[in-house]
């Protein structure tokens, strides 16, 4: 079974959520598979292979993703949280939403500059949220080795906002 079989078999879209209009792709299926998770976290890591030192989670699912990725590619995690979240000294990074705005933190010294880091993410929708985090990396001196998401949602130009960076994503979905 391809990844992309394998997602269209159990990512499970939820029209209306969370709010109307809104078709919410839901990962949870397939992290809850035997196999799903592990088939994700290995497609997402082999092009990147050998290119990166760490590797950053979003919150909440980008976490999930994360954490294994670390694991199998025997590297350590970056958490990037909501605000509030961090105990101990951030960089805060705020952005705008589709509707409302949003804002993350990665504490101060977890990361040595020049150490290179790859993001992880469930899906990329406008490019905020991942942007996001590319500014809190480089405000730490760390330096972003690319970009992998399950899901790309077309026709909102997340890549776009992304400037250089390689972004590697499993399925483009509408
Ligand atoms: P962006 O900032 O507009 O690119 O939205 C991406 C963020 O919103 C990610 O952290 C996703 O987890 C979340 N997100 C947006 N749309 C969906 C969806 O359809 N399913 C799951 N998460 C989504």
């Amino acid at each position: 079974e391809s990844i992309t079989e394998l997602l269209d078999r159990l990512c499970a879209i939820v029209p209306d959520y969370p709010q109307p209009g809104i078709s919410f792709k839901d990962l949870t299926p397939v992290f809850a598979d035997p196999t799903g998770l592990r088939r994700l976290v290995d497609e997402l890591l082999a092009p990147f292979a050998g290119q990166f030192d760490i590797v950053a989670g979003l919150e909440a699912r980008g976490f999930v993703l994360a954490a294994a990725a670390a694991y199998a590619s025997g590297t350590g995690m970056l958490t990037i949280r909501k605000a509030g979240k961090l105990p101990r000294e951030v960089y805060r990074d705020e952005y705008t939403l589709e509707y409302g705005s949003g804002c993350l933190e990665i504490h101060r010294d977890e990361v040595a500059p020049g150490t290179r880091v790859l993001i992880l993410d469930d899906v990329l929708a406008t490019g905020g949220t991942v942007g996001s985090a590319v500014r809190l990396i480089e405000k730490t001196g760390a330096v972003v080795a690319g970009i992998g998401v399950v899901l790309e949602l077309d026709g909102l130009d997340g890549r776009g906002r992304l400037g250089e960076h390689q972004v590697v994503s499993l399925q483009v979905v509408h």
